[in-house]
């Protein structure tokens, strides 16, 4: 094993230029892409590996969770806060990651920011920016730019680029897109928050190769197409993405060609690839045409969504123009003119009431009228016309817990037992604690450490489970049978 120290980079060349474009034309700075490495010896220990051995390129899963971690908190308040939002682009991720090495998750992260991109990163992490879904025409674009990207994910593309630049730091790199976050703060502070840190942190570059490019098209094409999408839309939205960077006489280039080279040669041999696929039918996935307006007026001031929707005025076509009123709807009720958006909202309604973007545009409205008890209505009958639907059960447990109703909370909770994901077993116990069940609170709360890999943390909240006072012997008994659980998966390890 040889330990690698990074030595002074010459990267800050990049940044500076970009620092100019950013203040001549405002343009929002966000090094998505760039990666970041902290000058930290121990961090920065690690196997070089060899160029085309991916089995070095992994990180061991303990190290992979502890980089991860620092990620998400790091990238956290630049990710954008919305379930339905959310939800959408896991669902569509794991859409596309089930065709290819189904068995290994993938982390999709919705990320706020206006520059076209989407970046794989390490810990098999894929970044999606919202410039880049308000930038797709359809479905179909967005899934070809994320197929491309697990692609890279899949074959460890990350891993050889950094290998062939002779900085391998492996391990260090998933601190990357949390320090990249850093860049977004603003304009000036951008590059300003960087050098104050950079007592810590380098920058480099990952440029993916020609010959990773051309390995994760075919592979993406693939994808796309067996996921049941159309794939010469990547061809397509390729080409728009090249002829507006020609157009683009400020010497701006969007993030995601600089990180993914792009020449009329590799449009042709999509276009080729995808040819010999057999055609399909571009979706015209309504799901799609709701998310990208909601994200339009999630992440874009509301007076200049109105504006927005003013000025193209209502489509033609059937589900553009059901998309058009739920935006409208959605930015006007975001500015609180609710009778004004009544009539948007009754048209969506209309046609589309059972669909959960419509089940909380509706719910929204009531919120904004003031109106708690139709607004637990609607999320009850959502809930109950989509069982499986996270973002309305979220919403709905969590709507009920912020009105005191933790009794009513806990028992939607119990009748949707199964789910694993963090935040919805955060809110549980907080729900379970609020409705005078602590014990369970400590149960749950444990078993959250312990899908966390900490099973140390896990154990301490048992202990303390079983010291509530007054406890009765059923929660006894249950918080001693996942204690010594714990306890014994632990020694067979
Ligand atoms: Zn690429």
């Amino acid at each position: 094993m040889k330990l690698f120290i990074i030595h002074k980079l010459k990267l800050f060349t990049w940044a500076k230029n970009r620092t100019l474009t950013v203040f001549k034309y405002s343009r929002p700075l966000f090094y998505s892409g760039l990666l970041y490495f902290m000058l930290n010896a121990n961090v920065f220990a690690s196997e070089l590996p060899d160029l085309g051995d991916i089995s070095l390129a992994q990180l061991d899963s303990k190290k992979e969770q502890e980089q991860k971690t620092i990620l998400r908190e790091e990238i956290h308040e630049y990710l954008v806060d919305d379930l339905l939002l959310t939800d959408y682009l896991k669902k569509l991720g794991n859409r596309l990651a089930a065709q290819d090495q189904p068995h290994a998750k993938i982390e999709f992260l919705l990320v706020n920011s206006d520059e076209i991109n989407a970046f794989a990163s390490f810990g098999r992490m894929l970044g999606v920016n919202s410039g880049l879904i308000l930038a797709c025409g359809n479905e179909d674009m967005l899934a070809s730019v994320m197929a491309h990207e697990i692609a890279h994910i899949n074959q460890y593309h990350l891993a050889r680029a950094m290998a062939q630049q002779k900085q391998m730091m492996v391990p260090a790199i998933a601190a990357a897109l949390g320090a990249v976050a850093l860049g977004a703060l603003n304009s000036e502070a951008g590059v300003g928050a960087l050098t104050a840190t950079a007592a810590g942190m380098q920058q480099a570059q990952i440029y993916y190769t020609r010959q990773a490019e051309a390995e994760a098209d075919r592979i993406g094409l693939q994808l796309v197409y067996k996921a049941g999408f159309n794939p010469q839309e990547f061809a397509d939205f390729l080409e728009v993405l090249l002829k507006e960077e020609k157009l683009n006489t400020d010497g701006y280039t969007t993030e995601y060609l600089r990180t993914h080279p792009l020449t009329n040669n590799r449009i042709a041999e999509v276009k080729q690839r995808a040819n010999q696929l057999p055609q399909k039918k571009v979706h015209p996935e309504l799901n799609f045409l709701f998310a990208r307006e909601r994200l339009r007026v999630t992440t874009q001031p509301a007076s200049n969504v109105i504006q927005y929707y003013e000025k193209i005025g209502e489509p033609k076509i059937y589900d553009q123009k059901l998309a058009w009123h739920y935006g409208y709807a959605l930015a006007l009720l975001r500015m609180h003119k609710t009778a004004a958006a009544k009539d948007h909202i009754d048209r969506v309604i209309a046609v589309k009431a059972n669909n959960p973007f419509s089940i909380l545009l509706l719910t929204e409205a009531a919120i904004e009228n003031n109106d708690e008890k139709t607004a637990a209505q609607i999320l009850a009958n959502g809930v109950q016309k989509n069982p499986n639907n996270y973002p309305l059960l979220m919403t709905y447990i969590k709507f009920l817990n912020e009105h005191n109703q933790a009794q009513l909370a806990k028992r939607i909770i119990t009748e949707h037992p199964n789910n694993r994901d963090p935040d919805y077993m955060l809110l549980k116990a907080n729900i379970e604690s609020a409705a005078g069940s602590p014990a369970q609170a400590y149960l749950t709360r444990a078993q959250l450490a312990y899908n966390q890999n900490d099973p140390k943390m896990a154990k301490k909240l048992l202990i303390s489970g079983l010291q509530v006072k007054n406890l009765d012997q059923n929660s006894k008994l249950e918080l001693q049978a996942k204690l010594d659980e714990i306890k014994a998966l632990e020694k067979d390890k």
